[in-house]
């Protein structure tokens, strides 16, 4: 039997423009949705966002990024950093994907469905509690995850960031709170530059943040197998309550900014491997929300692929049959990395 999942999505998410030669473009989602009404119609339920209220968005967000974002609705086309340009109904556009990640938790934490997948933009992950920044305006998934902690109680959430950049307002935001444990695999030499493997976290924190810098020349199996190998005992050790996707599929061959070679077939195989470890650890609730891919067809591609694996629940066999050495030595050396924690053991 294949998981209950719900989708948020909704046009107004199409009036954030950016303009014409913007990789973060509204075309991004129009392709998904086209390809949910062609291939999952009745498959999945359909939510319809509301706008978050303005108290969540403070957790996290500074009054004067708040103020900012809001006098942009007077202008037609400006910035909010140099990659980032944002226009008159941007904002709205921010309000509702925030929002459709709260309406992730409400549905997953009352067990309306297992899964849900914020079909978004703009995207959050590079959002800092004052600025905007590589095409991200709020913090979608770090709101989303206090929104959580706050308001049913939680203590563990797992944040696995499989987008090809670092998320690094995620990692700042709970780099010294344990009840988010952070997990992304990046390229390093890609915007925002940060994540190296020795950063693991301060404080209360120490331990549970865990950077993965990934190799370019890595291949499906490389990646499904460092996936298999980190998330197995992470999961049994930290015991999740809601494990949060930040699902940006630039990491795929196809993606104009991405420097990587991975298929859509990574993407599957770490679903289906979600899948499986929910099946033996518990039943935790899964969150994904759209973050980066900026190549329509194979983001379309990767976002079906996981749908996929979420409703069918293929059983696809993760298990990578041929990593390469480099993936086994990455591998070795995150576990080193975190020997003395506990949490890969
Ligand atoms: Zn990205």
């Amino acid at each position: 039997m294949g998981l209950k999942v719900g989708i948020a999505r909704d046009e107004r998410f199409l009036e954030h423009k950016t303009g014409h030669f913007h990789p973060e473009h509204p075309n991004r989602l129009t392709s998904i949705y086209r390809m949910i009404d062609q291939e999952f119609s009745g498959r999945v339920i359909d939510f319809k966002p509301e706008p978050a209220s303005l108290e969540h968005i403070e957790r996290v967000h500074t009054p004067g990024h708040i103020r900012q974002m809001l006098k942009t609705a007077e202008l037609r086309l400006t910035s909010l950093a140099p990659d980032t340009p944002v226009s008159a109904t941007s904002y709205l556009a921010a309000w509702l994907a925030v929002g459709a990640c709260l309406k992730g938790v409400d549905c997953l934490i009352g067990r309306e469905c297992d899964a849900f997948f914020a079909l978004v933009r703009p995207p959050g992950h590079h959002a800092l509690p004052d600025r905007a920044g590589g095409f991200c305006l709020f913090n979608n998934i770090a709101i989303a995850a206090l929104y959580a902690i706050e308001k049913y109680k939680l203590e563990r959430i797992l944040v696995i960031d499989w987008d090809i950049h670092h998320g690094n307002g995620i990692h700042d935001f709970f780099y010294e709170d344990r009840r988010v444990l952070y997990l992304s695999t990046h390229d390093l030499m890609l915007y925002p530059y940060s994540g190296e493997i020795d950063q693991t976290g301060k404080g209360t924190g120490e331990g549970y943040t865990i950077n993965i810098p990934l190799d370019r020349s890595f291949s499906d199996d490389d990646a499904i197998y460092l996936y298999q190998e980190i998330l197995t005992p992470l999961i049994r050790n930290y015991k999740p309550q809601l494990i949060m996707i930040a699902a940006g599929f630039d990491a795929h061959a196809d993606d104009p900014i991405g420097r990587s070679r991975l298929t859509e077939k990574t993407y599957a195989g770490i679903t289906a491997l979600l899948v499986r470890l929910r099946n033996t650890y518990g039943p935790f609730p899964l969150l994904f929300s759209l973050e980066g891919g900026y190549d329509q067809r194979s983001l379309t591609q990767s976002v079906k692929a996981v749908l996929a694996e979420l409703i069918n629940e293929h059983e696809t066999e993760s298990n990578a049959s041929t990593p390469s050495q480099d993936a086994i030595a990455l591998v070795k050396s995150v576990q080193a990395t975190h020997a003395r924690y506990g949490v890969l053991k």
